[in-house]
């Protein structure tokens, strides 16, 4: 790949590359809370796994699928396929591939993770120890992405949260190892336009090859529905029906953030993105909307609704499995703490309050005990 390279940031910040995620949530009482172990570790919430498995069929090359798997435990934004997505779109899995570069844009990009010389200087390293360090060591250069990545995850994190940065973390971090920190800083996100701005969405097409599609192992009824959340990962709250003289047209499934949402059914996502004034930091009851939504459309003219998520896995168009994870978790919007609010709708799209049917109801009717 071209463009300017990750620039190599202070080392200092290679010790936050291992901290764990810090999720940032409003509980109910207005009182933030930071988890994770940040800080000294505020509270007991355990960091959320976010990184996707490998699938059983996932393509990794054998000989490095020790090293995806080891570089997808370095922090808990990555998992092994999104480092194996990424490999993919870098080099194909092609340990000499070179892409020639001007020497004023960091000159050559090199090897299986394409890096430049610059960057490998504060990233590379004879990490698997076998006396050669090179990016055209594969072993070392997997690794190192994986170091580098998690570290962009995190600043990434700490420049969302100072509201220097918007946008989801994984995508302002694939997009800093496109064309460095000061680009996607300048840009205040993921740029609009050009190949930083197509590199986050290369990477997540590429994923659907390497990641688990049902990570979680939410059973599948037998007309093809399932529970859009893990049993015992959730409970349920405030149900269908009018609440304060306004129709609350799904259920709200309460789950800490993090939490993995399952598509119910396989579909299409028809979309998928920000329904609120902002999505990258919690919501509150001022604000209006479904923070990070997404609207799935299935068989029979149905569609599901999944609001407030904290991340997003899908994009529209992209067709879903029953059971894949399609978000995680979040309070985005109209929200006053971590929950699932989840819609069904009948004779649609358009999803609206006059199609809306009690979720649970409809899933008890498909066979399961939500
Ligand atoms: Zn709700």
């Amino acid at each position: 790949m071209s463009g300017d390279r990750e620039a190599g940031p202070p080392r200092g910040l290679m010790l936050l590359a291992i901290s764990a995620l810090v999720v940032v949530m409003v509980c109910s009482s207005g009182l933030l809370v930071i988890g994770g172990a940040v800080g000294g570790g505020l509270t007991a919430t355990p960091p959320p796994t976010q990184g996707t498995p490998l699938r059983p069929d996932a393509p990794v090359p054998p000989q490095y699928l020790s090293w995806v798997l080891k570089a997808g435990a370095l922090c808990p934004e990555l998992g092994p396929a999104e480092i194996a997505a990424q490999i993919d779109l870098e080099s194909g899995w092609n340990r000499d591939a070179v892409a020639h570069n001007p020497a004023s844009r960091g000159g050559d990009a090199m090897g299986i993770a394409q890096f430049q010389q610059g960057t490998w200087a504060s990233w590379g390293g004879d990490r698997d120890q076998d006396g050669r360090n090179s990016p055209f060591d594969a072993e070392d250069a997997i690794l190192a992405m994986g170091h580098l990545m998690c570290d962009l995850a995190e600043w990434a994190s700490q420049n969302v949260e100072a509201q220097h940065l918007r946008g989801d973390l994984l995508d302002l971090a694939w997009a800093s190892y496109f064309c460095g920190r000061g680009c996607v800083l300048a840009a205040g996100g993921v740029p609009a336009a050009g190949l930083a701005h197509d590199y986050p969405g290369k990477v997540r097409e590429r994923l659907a090859k390497y990641g688990a599609p049902n990570a979680g192992g939410v059973p599948v009824g037998p007309g093809g529905w399932t529970l859009p959340l893990k049993p015992g990962t959730y409970s349920v709250g405030s149900g269908f029906g009018n609440r304060w003289g306004r129709l609350h047209a799904g259920v709200d499934l309460m789950a800490k953030t993090g939490t993995p949402i399952y598509a119910a059914a396989a579909g299409t996502v028809l979309d998928a993105g920000c329904t609120s004034a902002y999505c990258d930091r919690p919501g509150s009851l001022n604000l209006p909307g479904c923070g990070l939504r997404i609207n799935l459309g299935h068989a029979g003219r149905i569609v599901t609704r999944y609001c407030h998520a904290v991340r997003l896995n899908v994009r529209e168009g992209q067709r879903v499995a029953a059971g894949q994870i399609i978000a995680w978790v979040g309070s985005t919007g109209h929200s006053s703490g971590p929950h699932l609010h989840f819609e069904v709708h009948h004779s649609a799209p358009p999803a609206s309050n006059d199609n809306a049917e009690n979720p649970i109801t409809f899933l008890r009717k498909a066979g399961l005990r939500p």
